[in-house]
């Protein structure tokens, strides 16, 4: 399940939420992105990411670690590849938070992957979440900003567009797409009610 918005969007939020302790159980997860960015207060290297230095990312991007990588903002983020391979074998739900290059990317690797953007009500509401977060220098929130409005333009892309007003009502939304994709009858396991009917 691939989740993409601007930066601001409320991606990481809605993940979070939909990471209950029962869905964990149920094999749903979340792909840890590896990053060259410094970590934030309050984040904790190999839950929200892990940090690596420049070199470290180089070495993993030429060992064909990352399933996708890219230059985001100013820092480099990769998907590493093998929690992807588990699930496409072992089933369950993968959620990505990625930005809309590596979703594109993505996508062509995995195209049984679903897309799904997070639009912000407004733009102008866009800027203030960015403003309020308050993890930003003046001038990275620029670049966040001028990329946010790129990326926007690009939702038409995504397979499903949900618009983050009011947090719980847009949890429910992705949970509904998740939860509808999980029932298409190629994602269907009907192995024991195949052998019934034989
Ligand atoms: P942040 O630094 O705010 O956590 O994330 C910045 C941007 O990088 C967000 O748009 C986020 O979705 C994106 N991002 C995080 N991990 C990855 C990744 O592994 N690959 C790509 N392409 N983008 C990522």
């Amino acid at each position: 399940m691939i989740i993409s918005s601007p930066s601001g969007g409320g991606k990481t939020s809605i993940c979070r939420r939909l990471l209950t302790p029962l869905r964990k159980r149920r094999g749903w997860r979340f792909s840890i992105s590896y990053t060259t960015r410094a970590r934030r207060p309050g984040e904790r290297n190999g839950r929200e990411y892990y940090f690596v230095d420049e070199q470290q990312f180089a070495h993993l991007a030429k060992d064909d670690f990352f399933a996708e990588q890219f230059k985001v903002h100013l820092y480099r983020y990769g998907t590493p590849r093998q929690p992807l391979e588990q699930v496409l074998n072992k089933g369950g739900v993968i959620l990505l938070d990625v930005d809309v290059k590596g979703a594109q990317r993505l996508k062509k690797v995995y195209p049984q992957a679903v897309t799904i953007f997070i639009l912000p009500p407004s733009i102008k509401a866009l800027r203030q979440r960015l403003r309020q977060r308050g993890t930003e220098t003046k001038a990275q929130l620029r670049v966040r900003y001028d990329n946010a409005r790129e990326e926007m333009k690009l939702f038409q892309r995504f397979e499903y567009a949900v618009v983050n007003d009011e947090l719980s009502k847009a949890v429910r939304q992705v949970r509904t797409i998740i939860e509808a994709h999980s029932c298409r009858t190629e994602n269907f396991n009907a192995e024991h009610l195949l052998k019934q009917l034989s």
